[in-house]
C-alpha cells in the first residue's frame, strides 16, 4: 500500500504542463487542512495495509515549505502504519530547495528528492517558462547531497522547441556529472490548453522532427547504460537498487490511496478520482463529504490498462498475468498479434518485454494491441 498527496499550488505555469495546480496561493492553508479531513475520512472508513511509501507530488509540493508539509506528513504516520524503512519522496523544484535547504526537509522525515529541472540550459529554460535557472538546479542537487540524501532523482526533458541533439548531450552529461542515483527523462509532449499548443496552432514552435527525437530517447538510454543505470521503465532509470519503489508499486497494480484534488486512488480492485478543482474539493470535505467518485473498469479498459502499466516495465508482461486475469486464449492472441512488429522491438516475447526500440514505439504498438478485445 503507498500514499499520493497531491499538492496543487505552483509559481508560474509552464508552458507544457496539463496537471491541476493553482498560481493562487492564497488557500494553502485551507487546503492543508482539507487533505487532512481527507485522510482522516479514508482512516476511519477502511481497514489499509502498512505504507510502503508516501510521495509528495502535485503541482509543486516543496512550494508548501517543510512546516507544512510536517503537518501532512506526520498526520498520515499518526493514521496509517507504516512499513519498515518507507520511502519518503517529495517533488521539488530547485529555487525551492534553495530557499528551504535540503537538512530542513530531512529533519521532518523527507527521505528522497524527485528534483524537477527539466534542463541544464537557461536558454530553454526560460522557453519552458521554468522558475529556477540551470545554477540553482545543480547548487540545489548538490545541496541534496551534502545533506545526506542518498535518494535523489531529476526529471529531464527532450524534444524541446529549437533544442538540438548536441543540446541534449550536454543535458545528459550534467546529469551524470552530478551525485544522482535516478532519473526520470520524459519527451515533450503537446498537450490541450497549455502555451505550447497554442503557439503551436500558431506555427510559431520549432520543434525536433520525429526522427531526431526518436535519437534522443536512443542517446538517453545507451548514455544512461553506459553510466550505470538501469533502463527500468520508458521513463525510469536508476543505479542497482535505487529504483522509486512508489512508482514502481503503482505500475504494478498495488493499492495506493491518493488524497487532494485530482488525485486517484486504486484500493481493493476499486478505483475513486478527486476533482480537479480545488474549490469543489475543500467544499466537499467541508461539508463533511468525501470528495472521491467511484470508477469502474469494463473489460476492455481493464485489458488496456493491464498493457500499458506492464509494457511500460523493463520485466514486462508474463503469461501468468495474462492467463489470470483474462485466460490462456488472450495471451495466445498477444503473442500472435506480436509477430506483425519487428523482432527487434521485443527483448523477450515471455515475458513480453521491449526494448530501447519497442518503446520509442510502444504507443503504435498497443494502439494495435488495444483492439484485441
Ligand atoms: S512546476 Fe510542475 S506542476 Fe507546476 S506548472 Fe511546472 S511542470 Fe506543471
Amino acid at each position: 500500500m503507498t500514499l499520493y498527496l497531491h499538492v496543487p499550488f505552483c509559481k508560474q505555469a509552464c508552458h507544457y504542463c496539463d496537471f491541476h495546480f493553482s498560481l493562487n496561493l492564497n488557500k494553502k492553508e485551507e487546503m492543508v487542512q482539507a487533505m487532512l479531513l481527507e485522510m482522516e475520512a479514508w482512516a476511519s472508513r477502511l481497514k489499509l495495509d502498512s505504507l510502503q511509501s508516501i510521495y509528495f507530488g502535485g503541482g509543486t509540493p516543496s512550494l508548501l515549505g517543510p512546516q507544512a508539509i510536517a503537518v501532512l506528513l506526520n498526520r498520515a504516520k499518526q493514521l496509517f502504519a507504516l512499513a519498515p524503512d518507507p520511502e519518503i519522496s517529495l517533488e521539488a523544484n530547485p529555487d525551492d530547495l534553495i530557499r528551504h535547504p535540503p537538512l530542513r526537509w530531512k529533519e521532518i522525515g523527507i527521505n528522497r528528492f524527485s528534483i524537477g529541472v527539466q534542463s541544464f540550459n537557461d536558454k530553454f529554460l526560460g522557453k519552458l517558462n521554468r522558475s529556477h535557472n540551470a545554477e540553482q538546479a545543480q547548487n540545489a542537487i548538490a545541496f541534496a547531497a551534502a545533506a545526506g540524501f542518498e535518494k535523489c532523482s531529476l526529471d529531464l526533458m527532450f524534444g524541446l522547441p529549437g533544442q538540438t541533439l548536441q543540446d541534449w548531450k550536454q543535458d545528459l552529461e550534467k546529469a551524470m556529472s552530478l551525485p544522482l542515483n535516478h532519473l526520470s527523462i520524459y519527451g515533450l509532449t503537446i498537450e490541450p490548453k497549455t502555451v505550447f499548443h497554442q503557439k503551436l496552432r500558431l506555427g510559431s514552435l520549432d520543434l525536433p522532427a520525429d526522427e531526431e527525437a526518436a535519437d534522443f530517447f536512443r542517446t538517453a538510454h545507451h548514455t544512461l547504460q553506459k553510466a550505470g543505470f538501469e533502463h527500468y521503465e520508458v521513463s525510469n532509470y536508476a543505479k542497482p537498487g535505487h529504483r522509486s519503489r512508489h512508482n514502481s508499486h503503482y505500475w504494478s497494480g498495488g493499492n495506493y490511496l491518493g488524497i487532494g484534488p485530482s488525485a486517484h486512488s486504486y484500493l481493493n480492485g476499486t478505483r475513486y478520482h478527486n476533482p480537479a478543482s480545488n474549490g469543489r474539493y475543500m467544499q466537499s470535505l467541508q461539508r463533511g463529504q468525501l470528495p472521491a467518485q467511484m470508477e469502474s473498469l469494463n473489460q476492455a479498459e481493464a485489458w488496456n490498462e493491464m498493457l500499458m502499466t506492464a509494457l511500460r516495465q523493463k520485466e514486462g508482461l508474463t503469461k501468468e498475468k495474462v492467463a489470470t486475469l483474462f485466460g490462456t486464449d488472450a495471451w495466445k492472441m498477444l503473442q500472435h498479434q506480436l509477430l506483425k512488429f519487428p523482432p527487434e522491438w521485443f527483448l523477450s516475447y515471455e515475458p513480453i518485454a521491449l526494448s530501447c526500440e519497442g518503446w520509442l514505439f510502444m504507443d503504435r504498438l498497443l494502439v494495435a494491441l488495444f483492439r484485441l478485445t
